[in-house]
């Protein structure tokens, strides 16, 4: 085969080569998208109050600690002083849907933002709850990378050390919440959910099925069900989710199970 972007040959039947995939400096562009980037942008630009003021040319005007996301990181990273970090990198992705508990139906906007946040953001280690549930939300973006980066038809030769290299460091980011009983529960689901999508299907299986088990909660129970259906349809296994999904009580209420469902008609 050949690449798609340079032509060069490919091995087996990938559609990007090792180098040019090495080129790509935001690998978030691989991750499904919100369905319509304008309205993110439209959106983007109505929310900024630096937009809606427009350009200004005086230099007395200074941005500092103001609530446009760009130029408060700006200022978070030029500033000695780095607590704002935790807050800001929470909230700024819980406000693009990224919460706690990793789905995998998550569509991120495309904005080169989300990817500064990460590389400057991830080495940080403050020990706090914030930055622990801040850094799952990361964990779980890249955890979406990882999926993506593992399904797309791009040359073995940079798919293996990429994910190998994401997986570890989400495997650190969840971990920054081990202190923390409230979050640790999230992120040992969600790294289950790792592990499937990194190629150890069977063992994530396992996994979930003694979490079900143990689990006393009708909403929690829902939540893994719904990871186990979601790992068994990304197998091949539809019959099988099928059953998973309609285990599920009625009154847990949750728009998850009817797209797997949707997902499962087109599919087997
Ligand atoms: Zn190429």
């Amino acid at each position: 085969m050949g690449c798609v972007v340079c032509g060069g040959e490919t091995k087996g039947s990938a559609l990007l080569c090792e180098k040019c995939f090495g080129a790509i400096d935001d690998p978030l562009v691989l991750l499904p998208t919100a369905l319509d980037p304008k309205s993110d942008q439209r959106m983007f630009q109505i929310s900024s109050p630096c937009l809606r003021i427009g350009p200004v040319s005086s230099a007395d005007v200074s941005y500092s600690k103001g609530p446009e996301p760009a130029l408060r990181l700006r200022e978070i990273l030029a500033s000695e002083d780095k607590s704002g970090l935790p807050l800001f990198v929470s909230g700024y992705l819980t406000g693009l849907g990224v919460g706690l508990y990793l789905r995998g139906d998550e569509r991120l906007p495309r904005r080169g933002m989300i990817w500064s946040i990460l590389q400057n953001a991830v080495e940080s280690d403050f020990k706090t709850e914030q930055w622990a549930a801040a850094s799952i939300r990361m964990g779980n973006v890249l955890a979406l990378l990882v999926r993506e980066v593992s399904r797309l038809p791009i040359e073995a030769s940079a798919v293996l050390p990429f994910v190998q290299k994401y997986t570890e460091a989400v495997r650190t980011l969840y971990a920054r919440s081990l202190p923390y009983p409230s979050l640790s529960d999230a992120a040992a689901i969600n790294e289950i959910l790792l592990d499937h999508w990194a190629g150890n299907s069977e063992k994530a299986l396992s996994m979930i099925e003694d979490r079900i088990e143990g689990e006393r909660s009708e909403a929690a129970r829902a939540h893994l069900l719904i990871v186990k259906a979601t790992m068994l349809v990304e197998s091949g296994m539809q019959s099988q989710a099928v059953q998973v999904l309609e285990s599920i009580p009625g009154k847990v209420r949750d728009e998850r199970i009817s797209r797997l469902k949707a997902l499962i008609e087109v599919t087997r």
